[in-house]
């Protein structure tokens, strides 16, 4: 029986870099095409949009995807959930191999158009096609996909249901089920369960947070924890920086509240987040207040250090790039003395992020706060939650929609085993229901 399979081509040994195949048939769906960033920076001087595919294959910062040669069937579409680099980052390099069009939401899409913009080195002319969460795609005459929206850490993030004639196969990378989320809509339960009741026959699922005992605390709870730093202090003069993800609109959009009620004037800056914030501002995602000012260009940003600076720093709340101690970001070059912006005893710089836990991540936050620390910052680490489903929320996820088959995806060796555990307590049995991939292979399924 070989009618219905799924191919791990990349994610499935690592974080980052996921894509993976269902085909049907004679056809093939593409689900994702992401980067893997940390193997592009340990090499100094690597240009990626001047690079080509095969060398960054061979960096392992792209999925393999040559094993595509090996298998039958023509690709009719490629669906991307979410803009995450780690599940769009490749497509310029790679999306242009395949004649079909590129499904995503609409602010998905518009990340996608620029990363496409941004390429140097490829030609990408595949369509766009922007499907809203909510909506269904016909992709050939009894293939279709369903996006069905779900909070995540950035917006409008969904699962890819693909229907086939062999039943259903379910891409849930990546999800949280947040029933208070703040921006965007709190979990469908009612459509995952009828999807569920209808049949799903394999669920691919991220297992990132899957060794996390219990639940991912709500975004609510992350918008709290920044309000208490921010407002609840007796120095409230104090110079103050926020930190964050520039894809975290959600974040974002708490953090430009939190300032509205501090009296002071929200300032982004940092080309991605000048990026993310005005493409979701721009598509009607978050308004912004009058007020707020973002700044993408390096002379702009120290433009607008060295206005704060005059104006008074209690005036004014900078929302910069660098949480990871990124080489050339800007709170890296504040740390360094390298900005107008001064750092003096007692201001605040806020970290509203995790520690991406890699070896190099590690040593460059390390260096960022020692440096901060010695020139006098007072550090608020941690203010943040994670946008990736804990252990008892893939608990309910499995229970809910009760796939004949799981396969874990989006992690490594460890966060697939603890996925499995969790699975076998839920009924599933390694080798037949619940199956462990690498990248490279291929799993025909039984409907
Ligand atoms: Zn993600």
């Amino acid at each position: 029986m070989e009618d219905i399979g799924i191919v791990a081509v990349g994610g499935y040994n690592e974080m980052g870099r996921n894509m993976t195949a269902v085909v049907v048939g004679e056809d093939i769906i593409i689900l994702d095409m992401g980067i893997r960033l940390d193997r592009v920076q340990i090499h100094e001087d690597a240009e990626i949009d001047r690079m080509h595919s095969l060398e960054l294959i061979d960096m392992g910062a792209i999925p393999d995807d040559t094993i595509m040669r090996d298998v039958n069937g023509t690709v009719r579409a490629i669906v991307c959930t979410h803009g995450h680099l780690d599940h769009i980052g490749a497509i310029p390099k790679l999306a242009h191999r395949y004649n079909a069009p590129i499904i995503s939401t609409p602010y998905t899409t518009a990340l996608i158009r620029q990363q496409i913009d941004e390429e140097k080195k490829f030609k990408v002319n595949n369509p766009l096609i922007a499907l809203k969460a909510g909506g269904t795609y016909e992709i050939t005459e009894d293939i279709s996909v369903e996006f069905i929206s779900i909070p995540h850490s950035i917006v409008d993030s969904v699962i890819a249901v693909i229907h086939t004639p062999y039943g259903s196969v379910m891409y849930a990378c990546d999800f949280k089920l947040d029933r208070a989320p703040t921006l965007g809509e709190s979990p469908d339960f009612d459509v995952l369960k009828k999807i569920g009741q209808d049949g799903v026959l394999a669920m691919i699922t991220e297992t990132t947070n899957s060794a996390r005992s219990g639940k991912t605390p709500s975004e609510t709870i992350a918008k709290e924890m920044l309000r208490d730093v921010l407002l609840g202090t007796e120095e409230s003069h104090v110079g103050m920086i926020v930190t964050t993800f520039a894809s975290h609109i959600a974040r974002l959009n708490a953090i430009i509240e939190i300032a509205e009620e501090m009296g002071r004037i929200p300032v982004f800056m940092g080309r991605s987040m000048e990026k993310y914030l005005l493409a979701a501002h721009d598509l009607g995602y978050i308004t912004l207040p009058d007020d707020v000012e973002i700044y993408g260009q390096r002379k702009d940003v120290d433009k607008a250090l060295k206005k704060i600076m005059e104006d008074g720093k209690e005036k004014y709340l900078p929302v910069v790039t660098g949480h990871q101690g990124e080489p050339g970001s800007i709170l890296v070059r504040i740390s360094n003395g390298e900005t107008p912006f001064k750092v003096e005893s007692g201001d605040r710089i806020i970290f509203s992020a995790n520690i991406i836990p890699s070896p190099m991540t590690r040593a460059n936050r390390y260096a960022l706060e020692t440096k901060l620390k010695m020139r006098g910052a007072r550090i608020y680490d941690d203010v943040h939650v994670s946008g990736h489903a804990y252990r008892e929320d893939h608990w309910e996820m499995l229970r809910m929609v009760q796939p004949t088959h799981v396969i874990p995806a989006h992690g490594d060796l460890a966060m697939h085993s603890a996925y499995i555990e969790m699975a076998e307590d839920a009924g599933y049995v390694l080798g037949e229901t619940v199956h462990l991939l690498r990248n490279g292979e291929i799993l025909f399924l039984e409907p």
